[in-house]
């Protein structure tokens, strides 16, 4: 496995976005520049760390119920080498998954993570990068002359943790030079400042996912404002870079007219008029399987979030279990609305998907 021999994304210092509140480090992290460099980052902060044998068995976190544990693993962070390095499949928005983190610290009741993750809830970042670009390397070269698109945020929130990484910085500039591949992904926190000015050569789109007021005030919590991601997406969009919106999950609530209405109508005044052209919008509505019900009724026991099984539609797994979504009449009232909604202000925009 090589180290990173790429220069370190500038020998910037993370700020004061996400300060975890305990730090494990594998031994092997420590060989590699960003290992080292979060250290050092820990120690100056005076963020108490641990070492730990493997990033997959963090067992003695602290809290005395599983509630309590859980809160403090979203506080966690875990400094690791990414051993598997064989990518999932992320359709329908690209053809894989990119690993670069896993866990977030953000508190979205509904997020899916609270399932995939399991006993394992809290951040682990990984520092071989360049184990990693070169497996995405040989999977861009297996589908020549096809592009190939990467998801980096599958199983994380990387604009997130990227003030304490600089890993997307390493992957937009990677990616600028990589003619048949693309890279995605899709962020709830503002911290884009230092992708700016990067290389990027339109290469990588930057979504922000968005959602009306209602969504965001009640189940978005430790999340950037929407206020604070639009300004973001204006900046990305001025930057060069391609731009979207993932709207998700659409939720029916009372006044949701009203509320998504407002959401395009905001996005529209606060976007650089040419951002229109090159945005993309993914839709998607609330589903949640039993699994994720009961999770989210322990984790969030006051959530509004409504999960009556009795009023959504089964709609079967391809893989495993099956999820509620809204019954078609709810569901095509919302795709219906939104779209209307998304071409009146964004006439040239393209509408990936409404699933
Ligand atoms: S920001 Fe995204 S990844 Fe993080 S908790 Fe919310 S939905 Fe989950």
């Amino acid at each position: 496995m090589s180290k990173t021999t790429l220069e370190l994304p500038s020998a910037r210092k993370p700020h004061s976005s996400f300060i975890p509140e305990l730090v494990f480090f594998e031994p092997a992290a420590l060989d590699y520049p960003k290992g080292q460099r979060i250290m050092e980052w820990v120690k100056e902060t005076g963020i108490p760390y641990r070492m730990t044998t493997s990033h997959n068995r963090i067992t003695n976190l602290p809290g005395n119920s599983e509630l309590e544990q859980y809160k403090i693993a979203k506080r966690t962070l875990v400094v690791g080498i990414r051993k598997t390095l064989k990518f999932d499949q992320s359709k329908p928005s690209a053809e894989y998954a990119i690993p670069i983190a896993t866990g977030c610290m953000g508190h979205c009741h509904y997020c899916y993570l609270q399932t995939t993750l399991g006993a394992k809830p809290y951040i682990r970042v990984y520092v071989n990068m360049d184990d990693i670009m070169d497996a995405a390397q040989s999977y861009i070269e297996e589908r020549i002359p096809e592009i190939t698109r990467f998801e980096a945020a599958c199983t994380s929130d990387p604009v997130g943790l990227e003030p304490i990484t600089g890993s997307l910085e390493e992957l937009i500039t990677f990616m600028a030079d990589q003619e048949y591949g693309r890279l995605r992904f899709v962020t709830k926190f503002h911290y884009v400042d230092s992708l700016l000015s990067l290389k990027h050569n339109g290469h990588t789109r930057i979504r922000f996912s968005v959602n009306d007021k209602y969504v965001i005030k009640n189940f978005e919590p430790a999340t950037s404002r929407f206020e604070e991601r639009i300004e973001a997406a204006g900046k990305v969009a001025r930057a060069g870079y391609p731009l979207g919106f993932i709207v998700a999950p659409i939720i029916w609530h009372e006044g949701w007219e009203e509320g998504y209405a407002e959401l395009f109508s905001s996005l529209a005044e606060a976007l650089p008029k040419d951002a229109s052209s090159n945005l993309t919008f993914e839709l998607i509505q609330h589903r949640f399987t039993k699994t994720a019900k009961n999770v989210i009724e322990k984790r969030y026991p006051k959530s509004k979030l409504e999960m009556e099984i009795e009023k959504r539609k089964y709609k079967w797994g391809r893989w495993g279990q099956g999820k509620y979504v809204y019954p078609d009449e709810q569901a095509y009232a919302l795709r219906i609305f939104i779209s209307e909604r998304i071409f009146e202000h964004f006439p040239d925009a393209v509408i990936d998907y409404f699933t």
